[in-house]
């Protein structure tokens, strides 16, 4: 019998009747003839109500202690919908993370699994029942509990189904799959019937938030067949697979938005070797994710160096940076928080040129300034203003016509 692996995101069971809509379609599930798990999130918005708890106690909460404390949002749900599939008579067993052996490293708020002890699913499962599994949490080697980062209870659930080398993750969700754009701003954004795990990739990177980044990574990595589609319907959804098997594709995908991140900038750094190094290094120590970098043409000897980081993560960053401005000698520090980053993907920009410049030129058109860009193979992003994003999104998903389907080109062209 195959193993199908579902998840339910916040929204999906936001109350009491939703749980019971959820536990509906987990009962015809394992009544189609499949063994199921399912991995739930915290009931719609509770992890944020705990946070804002957690910061009313205190500005900046203890990592280790904030853990503690979000992950009991995913074990009420955990409880709950193991209650109601056994009101529908069928035999469901719930578990935290830490009792099925999610094991993490210790970087509390944003640990990396690192073992997943599958035994005691798989013992449930050969009883015949139906397994649900806590997302979004751990446990490290030492007992402590970690999370996985926002969104993770996606990354707990392809995690799963690598392990237990699932049919295939269904993510269950608030929109019909992963669209062209964010259908809350654009209104007439095309769900896509398939994207590659590289274009997927991108797209998380970027802001998506579909999709927790490392649970695509989690995909990709050991080829898991993943389904992103909506909990309040039957249709299918979006297919994120290998590209290979994709012989045609669009040029672009989508464009994502991210508000998360701030701009730090180091103002009159001595240009010489092993600065950038320097200031990255401490960073990297420090374990801050520095996203997009920029330094600045010198001019007498001295340059400015500016890069992104998750704005969570801007006070030890600013922290790092204070040190390094002294030893470096560097005039000073800025922080910009007030920044949005706007990214069009696709695997076809590769081999089309004017893409950018059509990008660009579109944000001049609506007098939005550029601050900064960066580009892989198959993505654009620009920073800009935070509160220009939504009208740059709707502006750059007309002008490349993306709610119709796009050209397709044969892979390889
Ligand atoms: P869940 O609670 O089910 O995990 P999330 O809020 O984490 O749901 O992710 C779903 C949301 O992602 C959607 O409601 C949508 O607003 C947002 N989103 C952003 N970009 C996209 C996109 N390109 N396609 C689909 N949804 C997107
Ligand atoms: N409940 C967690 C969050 O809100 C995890 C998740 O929903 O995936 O980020
Ligand atoms: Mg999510």
């Amino acid at each position: 019998m195959g193993i199908i692996v579902q998840k339910y995101g916040g929204t999906s069971v936001a109350n009491v009747e939703r749980i019971r809509g959820v536990a509906k379609r987990v009962v015809k599930t394992k009544e189609d003839g499949n063994s199921v798990v399912v991995v739930v999130s915290a009931l719609g918005e509770t992890t944020d109500e705990l946070l804002r708890l957690a910061h009313q106690i205190s500005p900046h909460p203890p990592e280790r202690e904030l853990d503690m404390l979000l992950a009991t949002g995913e074990q009420v749900s955990v409880a709950l919908l193991a209650m109601a599939i056994q009101a529908l008579g069928h035999d469901a067993i719930s578990f935290t993370g830490p009792q099925v052996g999610i094991v993490t490293d210790a970087v509390h708020t944003k640990a990396k699994i690192i073992d997943i002890k599958s035994e005691r699913i798989l013992d449930e499962i050969e009883r015949g029942r139906i397994v649900i599994v806590a997302g979004f949490q751990g446990v490290t080697v030492d007992q402590d509990i970690t999370t996985l980062g926002r969104g993770g209870s996606d990354t707990t659930a392809v995690a799963l189904a690598a392990k237990l080398k699932a049919d295939v993750c269904e993510i269950y969700t608030d929109v019909g799959g992963v669209h062209s754009a964010d259908p809350k701003i654009v209104s007439d954004a095309r769900k896509l019937p398939i994207i590659s795990y590289d274009e997927m990739l991108e797209m998380s990177a970027t802001g998506a938030k579909v999709m927790q980044l490392r649970a695509v990574e989690y995909g990709k990595n050991y080829g898991v067949l993943i389904h992103v589609r909506s909990s309040f319907s039957d249709e299918p959804g979006t297919l994120i697979k290998e590209g290979e098997e994709m012989l045609e594709r669009p040029i672009i995908s989508g464009i994502t938005y991210d508000v998360g991140e701030a701009k730090v900038t180091i103002l009159d750094v001595p240009d010489r070797p092993g600065v950038a190094a320097g200031v990255f290094r401490a960073l990297a120590d420090a374990n801050v994710n520095v996203d997009m970098i920029i330094q600045n043409v010198s001019e007498k000897g001295y340059t400015d160096i500016s890069f992104t980081v998750a704005k969570e993560d801007l006070r030890r960053a600013s922290e790092v940076m204070k040190r390094i401005v002294s030893e470096l000698g560097a005039r000073g520090l800025t922080c910009d928080e007030e920044i949005a980053k706007v990214s069009l993907i696709g695997a076809g920009m590769k081999t089309h040129p004017g893409v950018a410049a059509d990008m660009f030129g579109v944000l001049a058109e609506k007098n939005i300034n550029i601050e900064m860009i960066s580009t892989s193979s198959i993505k654009i992003s620009c920073v800009i203003r935070a509160r220009e994003v939504e009208r740059a999104v709707r502006a750059v998903h007309e002008k490349f016509d993306l709610s119709k389907e796009q050209v397709k080109q044969v892979a390889g062209d």
